[in-house]
């Protein structure tokens, strides 16, 4: 019956997945004390207006949006920015720059679901405001470049362009700026085709035309190379000039910090979100042509939702795609072995003593489960092992009145009775 299956585009997370979800955001969540950055949680639930204001037609479509029953038109946050934006404008309005923020939790969009798009994923997001020097620039990509390191991809690299080489062409093509977003809501998607087409309808010079085919065809591994083959294709168009510079800037400065990273620079490349105005970058993965992550600068969204003109530049992991290119990678889950404990009363009257027990051991900081299904010892060990437990402890009357207890290593297979006030140090000196 289908109201027993998840809503289309909704998942759930068995244990193992599960594990793998809260290990990737316990991992971009270090890395985010790591650079300075702190925690914000804010609602899943926001004004439509605000999410809608500068994301992209797409967005606005696909998003789950609804009237509470008081009335109000609301939405689900498709995304992050939006509302550190407003926390921004609002109640951050005078907290010392730069704001380094990070945050994590599930976004919704109505997308088709396809193979790693979902209509509910998960994000990290880091947000670096205030400053639009190019060292933040640097720093929110050094910091992906971390990330990706921290989880283990063996090889990995950074589609790399600029907002400012198109908005730039378009600009001083005199391009209004709704036709412009939907030209690069286009390339995002790569139907070049039809954006040259739409740009042709917006009234380009010819010359315009040619110089925007020219971008488009100018990407490679080669960052001095490509930077300059671009900077000779838009020579005519001074912002897209000043945007290839800053890029310029952002690379070399990254590359002189020794930070390393393989780079496809790509001079017309463009993001789905409006409200980019620099650097826009995402990350990959071999044999998986979706992104990992993306991220940008985007100087003029704060001013928009009423704060003062605050530069800002952030970066999205998507936490279930990573997870997912972790498996496709094979790349393991960097967790220290741990002991796991099930205690095992041998009879009815001892269960309360074997509850006793768990409560000593958890103290120690040792996971513990106590045999809850009324089961024979013999069985109960058989089910410890299939839980994967390190331990078994079993509580016997014999050894009980002696203050000790059966400690069975169900790695070595060897048992050994211990006393009860020495079980945590030897259940730990086991793993060392
Ligand atoms: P965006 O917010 O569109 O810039 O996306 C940033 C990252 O979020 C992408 O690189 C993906 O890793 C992830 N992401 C975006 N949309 C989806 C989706 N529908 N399903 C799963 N992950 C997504």
């Amino acid at each position: 019956m289908s109201q027993f299956k998840t809503v289309r585009g909704m998942r759930d997370f068995l244990p193992k997945d599960a594990e793998k979800i809260r290990y990737v955001e316990k991992i971009a969540r270090e890395l985010a004390h790591l650079y300075g950055y702190e925690e914000v949680i804010t609602p899943v639930l926001e004004h439509y207006n605000l999410l809608a204001a500068k994301s992209s037609e797409e967005i606005r479509e696909r998003m789950y949006a609804f009237k509470d029953l008081g009335g109000r038109r609301v939405a689900l946050r498709p995304e992050f920015t939006a509302s550190i934006a407003r926390l921004i404008a609002t109640k951050m309005r005078n907290a010392p720059k730069p704001m380094k923020l990070f945050c994590t939790g599930s976004l919704y969009r109505y997308d088709e679901p396809q193979y790693g798009r979902f209509r509910e994923f998960w994000q990290a997001n880091y947000e670096l405001i205030g400053s639009n020097e190019p060292e933040t620039d640097m720093e929110i990509i050094t910091l992906t470049n971390d990330l990706a390191r921290r989880l283990g991809f063996r090889r990995y690299w950074f589609k790399i362009g600029h907002m400012g080489i198109l908005r730039g062409i378009l600009n001083q093509e005199g391009v209004a700026e709704g036709q412009q977003n939907l030209i690069m809501q286009l390339l995002d998607k790569k139907r070049w085709d039809e954006a040259l087409t739409l740009a042709k309808e917006s009234n380009i010079s010819q010359n315009g035309i040619t110089v925007l085919k020219k971008t488009l065809e100018t990407k490679g591994k080669d960052v001095s190379q490509v930077l300059k083959t671009a900077k000779r294709v838009v020579a005519d168009y001074d912002d897209a000039v000043a945007a290839i510079e800053n890029l310029g800037k952002i690379l070399e400065l990254t590359e002189k910090s020794n930070v390393k990273f393989e780079t496809i620079v790509e001079a017309g490349f463009a993001r789905g979100l409006e409200y980019y105005t620099g650097i826009i970058f995402e990350l990959y993965v071999p044999d998986l042509e979706i992104a990992l992550g993306g991220g940008g600068r985007y100087d003029k969204l704060i001013e928009l939702f009423g704060g003062e003109q605050t530069p800002a530049v952030g970066v999205a992991p998507g936490i279930d795609r990573l997870v997912l290119a972790m498996d496709k990678q094979k790349v393991s889950l960097k967790i220290s072995e741990e002991n796991k404990v099930m205690i095992i009363a041998v009879d009815e009257e001892l269960r309360t003593k074997a509850v006793e027990l768990s409560l000593t051991l958890r103290k120690a900081k040792i996971p513990v489960d106590v045999e809850l299904m009324g089961r024979a010892v013999s069985k109960a060990l058989s089910d410890a092992d299939r839980r994967g437990a390190t331990h078994a402890v079993i509580v016997g009357t014999k050894e009980l009145k002696e203050g000790k207890v059966v400690l069975k290593d169900l790695k070595k297979r060897e048992q050994r009775i211990v006393e009860i006030k020495t079980l945590s140090k030897e259940i730990l000196k086991d793993t060392g």
